[in-house]
């Protein structure tokens, strides 16, 4: 019996040194020396458990053969790289430039298994310099002042020309062009904070700012283009004198973008008057943002060299070019009609355009290029564009909800405080949070030289899905008020923009799906990209040794992150280490315990599902939401530090990361409900929920807590609103509902005594409320001043909750 519990104790002593030391991410050597330590000491000093030291001999003999580099490789890294070759789906050079397209930021850190704090949290917080800040106080609150959205969307379908006139001049259309060509040369963080400004009062007006701003010819030209179309476009680009669209987009070709038909032969031609070698154009596009207005348009097309007359090669590949829109041969301006929010949209077509070869962008040098182009500043544009509308139009909802939920009474009390609707409010509050965290934090790092491509693919679905959600709450809250459009609905056009930003740059289906969990599992993963670029290596010898350093280091990295993913499930990550003691601690913790649940799960998941995981959308997609759940929550970290850790901010902060955390633990759980290979999954599970499911969503009363700083004036709220349309002026919803939810407060005490004193008492019997002030000032509950304070509160509550309403004529457009 003590010969049974002294190899027990054995057994178990070597079970936590080697569970600390994957834990600790020690290396082989030093594995291998500890386990033989251990091994000699018991075969030592515990003679009766020797049996153990038998049991244990032949793996640690295996282990400290993989220590013998030669003999390593030969036995199972040479043979393994055979498979894996075959297994290895081919790849064009562009598609793997493509792939390795941008940088990685924070998102690489997540798929480690131990994130490293300090390098988020040390990063500068944005700022905008005293110039942004002017110009956002300055053009950009007179172009709010100057937008009527009802007229846009209603009864002109455009911009006025007024507007358009103000976006050209004030440079709305070159904040991306640097100075030196006459452009603002902002930050991305001042820019989001336009686009976040615009959005609040316009979805038009903010589409119509986006584009030339995000992944187009200005930012293609400043990347690559050579410099003489640099000299001719940007100037002319930045003075609004030029104005650009791009056209990727066709009838058949549509999310699967790079499978385009349209065509540019090279062949010889006329142009202005000489023969020139040029490209001859046929396409079809549609969807084209700003073309019925362009004047230049970005064009990708598949270029051929039939005649070898540039290139030894017939097929190039995808090409960007840049096309004056009156060129021979092209139909421009008519227009589509998106979803009642009438920015210019519309098709191209193109029959036989010629144009020379050195309208290609970058020239013929980067012929062939175009799909790396694309890809690459797809990764700054995607976080900033539909990112920032998203959340500027959020903001706005919120702003707005929070007050009207206020201000509106049923049940004689505001709507807001009823729970149903407090649920509905903390939602949007806490989902505005997360947006404007992950908007400016991203930007921020942009700004810091960062082009963070997954991040722009989280950003992308996340945001404009919150948006979705806020936008769907905000007409809940509002009840009819949001659903009759006119003048006076300052929500329905926001509501209706949204299929808008979910299928644009990316429809978000197929980015969750294929690109956030796809492209990250590659490029950031710390070992995949390393192997596969060492299978593919052009010097065998080279690529063995590296393929066996990542592969060996990848082992040990799963073996690792599965104990790590075990022991922190088992003490809750408690004793992991976080760079903040306060109230956030527990949060970077659980962010820790998830980050090596993930890993974990995305290493297995690869390994016995291989290419077929690409395929099993729907487990990749979730394996994404818990990287997304995990980038998110870490962003709300970083924007509460950067914001200076406000005390008072901290419920939003809490709701926002318990959310995350717990869609990271619920996503993570349907994907082993669904992972196909069941033992697997029960092993996983093991090592991922060996207490159950543990995290819990924010309780009510955190929502309680929540709601009451967005429905109070006050520091949060303003700060959650921050760069939002809201000065106090005739024609401002959102300044005008601040302004009586500024005087509910003094209201709603009065209100109270005319209940208590007036009504319950039978001294005020009137049924409407003008006439029970009436009544109440007349037997004395409220003094003249109370009384006109009530009148004044009423009357301008009345004001915000009337809707519109038309004759007949006014709404149809047959004459
Ligand atoms: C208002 C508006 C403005 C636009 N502006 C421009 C512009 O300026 N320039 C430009 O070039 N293009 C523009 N586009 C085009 C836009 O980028 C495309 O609409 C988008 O890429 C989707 O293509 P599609 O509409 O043909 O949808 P489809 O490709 O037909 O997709 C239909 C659905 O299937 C899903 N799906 C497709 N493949 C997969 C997959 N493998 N896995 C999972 N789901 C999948 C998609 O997510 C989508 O939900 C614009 C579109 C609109 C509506």
């Amino acid at each position: 019996m003590t010969a049974l519990l002294g190899a027990f104790f054995w057994f178990v002593l070597f079970l936590v040194l080697a569970m600390a030391l994957l834990y600790k991410r020690a290396p082989l050597w030093l594995f291998t020396a500890c386990m033989l330590a251990e091994l000699a000491s018991c075969w030592l000093f515990a003679p009766s458990s020797r049996l153990i030291t038998a049991v244990l001999a032949i793996p640690l003999a295996i282990l400290v053969l993989l220590n013998i580099r030669p003999l390593r490789v030969g036995l199972i890294t040479r043979p393994f790289l055979k498979t894996y070759i075959k297994l290895l789906p081919s790849m064009s050079s562009t598609e793997r430039e493509a792939l390795e397209a941008g940088t990685v930021w924070w998102d690489g850190e997540l798929f480690t298994g131990g994130p490293d704090w300090p390098k988020l949290m040390q990063a500068k917080a944005p700022a905008l310099s005293a110039e942004e800040r002017a110009f956002l106080d300055g053009p950009c609150e007179t172009l709010c002042g100057m937008i009527d959205d009802w007229d846009i969307t209603h009864q002109r379908g455009d911009l006025p020309p007024e507007v358009w006139q103000y976006l050209k001049t004030q440079g709305f259309f070159a904040m991306i062009i640097p100075k030196q060509y006459g452009g603002l040369g902002f930050s991305a963080y001042a820019h989001s904070c336009v686009l976040v400004k615009v959005a609040s009062r316009s979805t038009t007006a903010s589409s119509t700012i986006a584009v030339p701003n995000s992944l187009g010819p200005a930012e293609l030209l400043l990347h690559y283009g050579t410099q003489e179309q640099k000299d001719h476009y940007l100037p002319r680009l930045a003075r609004g004198e030029e104005v650009p669209c791009f056209a990727l987009t066709g009838p058949r070709a549509g999310s699967d973008a790079a499978s385009l038909p349209d065509t540019g032969v090279i062949c010889k031609g006329q142009w202005q008057g000489r023969e020139v070698i040029g490209i001859r154009l046929n396409f079809s596009k549609r969807y084209i943002t700003l073309a019925p207005v362009a004047t230049v348009i970005g064009l990708a097309f598949r270029l051929f060299d039939p005649e070898h007359l540039m290139s030894e090669r017939e097929d190039l590949g995808i090409t960007c070019a840049l096309i004056p829109r009156d060129t021979p041969g092209i139909s421009i301006g008519r227009r589509h009609f998106p979803i009642n929010i009438p920015f210019q949209n519309g098709p191209i077509v193109g029959h036989d355009v010629f144009v020379p070869v050195d309208f290609i962008i970058g020239g013929f040098r980067m012929a062939g290029q175009g799909w790396r182009m694309l890809v690459e500043q797809l990764s700054v544009g995607r976080c900033i564009s539909l990112p920032s509308n998203a959340t500027g139009g959020s903001k706005a909802a919120t702003y707005a909800s929070g007050a009207y939920t206020r201000i509106r009474r049923q049940f004689n009390a505001p709507v807001g405080r009823f729970e149903g609707v407090e649920q509905v409010l903390a939602r949007m509050a806490g989902r505005t949070y997360i947006m404007d965290a992950a908007r400016s934090v991203t930007a921020g790092a942009i700004d810091g030289g960062e082009k963070p491509s997954v991040p722009s693919a989280m950003l992308k679905y996340h945001i404009t899905e919150f948006g979705r959600m806020v936008a769907n709450d905000a007409m809940d809250v509002h009840g009819g008020k949001g659903i009759c459009l006119g003048p006076n609905n300052y929500l329905a056009r926001g509501y209706q923009s949204i299929p808008v930003a979910i299928t644009v740059e990316g429809a978000n289906i197929l980015t969750r799906s294929l690109i956030i969990f796809g492209q990250g599992a590659v490029r950031c993963h710390p070992f995949v990209l390393k192997e596969m670029n060492a299978a593919r290596d052009a010097d065998r010898e080279k690529g063995v040794r590296e393929f066996d350093r990542a592969l060996f280091g990848h082992i040990g990295f799963t073996l690792s992150n599965a104990v790590r993913s075990m022991v922190m499930a088992m003490t809750f990550a408690r004793f992991t280490s976080v760079p903040e003691q306060g109230p956030a601690k527990r949060y970077f913790q659980h962010i820790n315990r998830y980050s090596a649940s993930f890993a974990f799960a995305t290493d297995v998941a690869m390994l016995t599902l291989g290419g077929y995981l690409k395929k099993k959308e729907s487990l990749s997609a979730r394996l994404g939401d818990v990287l997304s759940s995990m980038y998110l929550a870490s962003m709300v970290l970083k924007h509460h530090q950067n914001q200076g850790s406000p005390p008072e901010d901290l419920p939003l902060v809490e709701w926002a990361c318990r959310s995350l955390i717990y869609q990271a633990q619920e996503q993570l759980h349907s994907f082993l409900r669904n992972f196909p290979i069941r033992p697997m999954a029960a092993l996983m599970r093991l090592f991922i929920f060996p207490r159950g499911l543990t995290y819990f969503a924010p309780s009510d009363r955190l929502g309680r807590a929540v709601v009451d700083l967005i429905m109070t004036p006050g520091v949060t709220r303003e700060r959650l609103c921050e760069y939002i349309y809201r000065t106090r002026e005739a024609h401002n919803p959102l300044g005008l509902l601040e302004e009586a939810l500024e005087l509910s407060l003094q209201a709603e005490p009065l209100e109270k005594r005319v209940r208590v004193e007036g009504v319950k008492t039978g001294k005020v019997t009137a049924l409407d409320f003008p006439g029970q002030i009436e009544q109440a000032l007349a037997a004395g509950i409220l003094d003249e001043r109370e009384a006109e304070q009530l009148r004044d509160y009423d009357a301008k509550v009345m004001h915000l909750v009337q809707v519109d309403d038309f004759a007949q004529h006014e709404l149809g457009t047959r004459a």
